[in-house]
C-alpha cells in the first residue's frame, strides 16, 4: 500500500520535497496485532514540531520513516482475540493505506455518535484538548468573558462553543479571513470575532472587549498572546495550548513586551499536553457526546480527497485553507 514518509527535514515552512509517496509491502498481523485499512486521518499543527530532529514530548519523525498520526480505517485482517474484521478502529498510524496495529493501540469506534471522522476532532484529540484546556487549564467558570485564537480551526470551534454553552458572558474569538469571521459569529454563535490580519490584534481585541477578557485560550502565541495579557482583568487565566504562528519560524522569536502584567495583574498562564489528561476522556465524551449527538455543538470539517495529497492538506492547514478540523480521506 501507499505510504509517506519523511524525506527531509523542513527549514521553516514545510515543501513537498520534504515527503515522499511511496509503496510498502502489507504485511499479515502478528500474534496481538490487526491489519487496518485506513479510510481518514487526521493533518495536525504538531506534526510540524515533529519534523523538525528537536527533543520534545513526543520524538520527532525519523527520516525515511513514514510520518504518523491519527487515522480511523477498517480492520481487515486480525490476529487479534479483540477485534474483528470489519469495525472501525481509531489509531495513530496514519500517513499510509495499511496500518498494523498492535491491538493495544486501537480503539473501537462506532459511527452512532457522529460519522467516523469526527473521532479525529470534536469527539478525539482536538476536542479533549478544547475541554480540558477550557476547564481543567484555565478553570472556565460561568460569566467569564473569553477569547480564543484559532477559533475557526478544530480545537478553537469547539472551546468557542463550549465557552458559550457554559454560560460564558460573552465569546471572542479571531481566526484569518473575512469568512471565517463570519463563520464564528453566525455559524458557532460567538459574541463577536475579528481578521487578526485586518488590524493589530491589541486594537481589535480592545475593541471587541472594551471592558476586558477573564480568559484567554491561546492557540496561536505572538501578538495575540501580548495582546491577551494586554487586555486580561485581574486575576484572568490563560491556557496556553498552541502558538501556530511559530511553527514555522527558522529563529526564537520574541516573547511579549508585557510580561510583567502577568505580576500586576496575578494572571496566571498555564501550559497544557492533551495527552497528560487522558482520565479526562470517559467524562469528556459523557458530556461532549450527546451535546453533538443532538446537534448542540457544531462541528465542520475539511476533507481533502487522497493519501496523495495528504501533504498539500498539512501545509493548508498551517496556512488556514481549512474551517473546523482538516481531514484526508486515504
Ligand atoms: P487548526 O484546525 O486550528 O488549524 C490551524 C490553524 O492555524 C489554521 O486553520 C489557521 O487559521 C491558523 N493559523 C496559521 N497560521 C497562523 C498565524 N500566523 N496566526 C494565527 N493563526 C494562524 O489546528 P488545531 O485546532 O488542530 O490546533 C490548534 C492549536 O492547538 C495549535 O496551536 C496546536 O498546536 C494546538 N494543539 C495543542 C494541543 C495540546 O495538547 N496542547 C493538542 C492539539 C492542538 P487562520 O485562517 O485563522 O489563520
Amino acid at each position: 500500500g501507499l505510504e509517506i514518509r519523511l524525506a527531509s527535514r523542513p527549514q521553516g515552512w514545510p515543501t513537498q520535497d520534504n515527503f515522499e509517496i511511496t509503496q510498502a509491502p502489507i504485511a499479515a498481523p502478528g500474534e496481538g496485532q490487526i491489519l487496518v485499512r485506513n479510510k481518514v486521518m487526521s493533518v495536525d499543527p504538531a506534526m510540524r514540531g515533529r519534523m523538525n530532529n528537536a527533543k520534545s514530548y513526543v520524538p520527532p519523525f525519523e527520516i525515511g520513516k513514514p510520518l504518523s498520526g491519527g487515522a480511523v480505517g477498517e480492520v481487515v485482517a486480525s490476529n487479534s482475540d479483540n477485534f474483528e474484521v470489519g469495525q472501525a478502529v481509531l489509531h495513530q498510524l496514519g500517513w499510509r493505506e495499511y496500518a498494523t496495529v498492535g491491538e493495544s493501540h486501537a480503539v473501537a469506534v462506532s459511527g452512532e455518535t457522529a460519522p467516523l471522522g469526527a473521532y479525529l476532532g470534536v469527539l478525539g484529540m482536538p476536542g479533549l484538548t478544547a475541554y480540558v484546556g477550557l476547564f481543567d487549564i484555565a478553570r472556565f467558570q460561568q460569566g467569564d468573558t473569553v477569547f480564543v485564537s484559532g477559533a475557526a480551526g478544530a480545537v478553537g470551534s469547539i472551546v468557542g462553543q463550549l465557552a458559550k454553552l457554559h454560560g460564558a458572558s460573552r465569546v471572542i474569538g479571531s481566526a484569518g479571513s473575512a469568512e471565517k469571521v463570519r463563520y464564528l459569529t453566525e455559524d458557532l454563535g460567538f459574541d463577536t470575532a475579528f481578521n487578526y490580519k485586518d488590524a493589530p490584534v491589541a486594537e481589535q481585541l480592545k475593541a471587541a472587549a472594551p471592558d476586558g477578557i477573564s480568559v484567554y485560550f491561546d492557540n496561536v502565541g505572538g501578538d495575540h498572546l501580548e495582546a491577551a495579557i494586554g487586555s486580561l482583568n485581574d486575576f484572568g487565566r490563560i491556557a496556553a495550548c498552541g502558538a501556530v504562528s511559530q511553527y514555522n519560524a527558522s529563529e526564537p522569536q520574541p516573547g511579549p513586551r508585557n510580561m510583567f502584567q502577568i505580576v500586576t495583574k496575578r494572571l496566571s498562564l498555564r501550559g497544557f499536553i492533551v495527552i497528560d489528561h487522558a482520565d479526562r476522556r470517559d467524562q469528556f465524551f459523557n458530556d461532549v457526546g450527546p451535546l453533538v449527538r443532538d446537534g448542540k455543538l457544531r462541528y465542520d470539517e475539511t476533507t481533502v480527497a487522497g493519501l496523495r495529497n495528504a501533504p498539500d492538506a498539512f501545509l493548508g492547514m498551517l496556512q488556514g485553507r481549512n474551517t473546523g478540523k482538516m481531514l484526508v480521506t486515504v
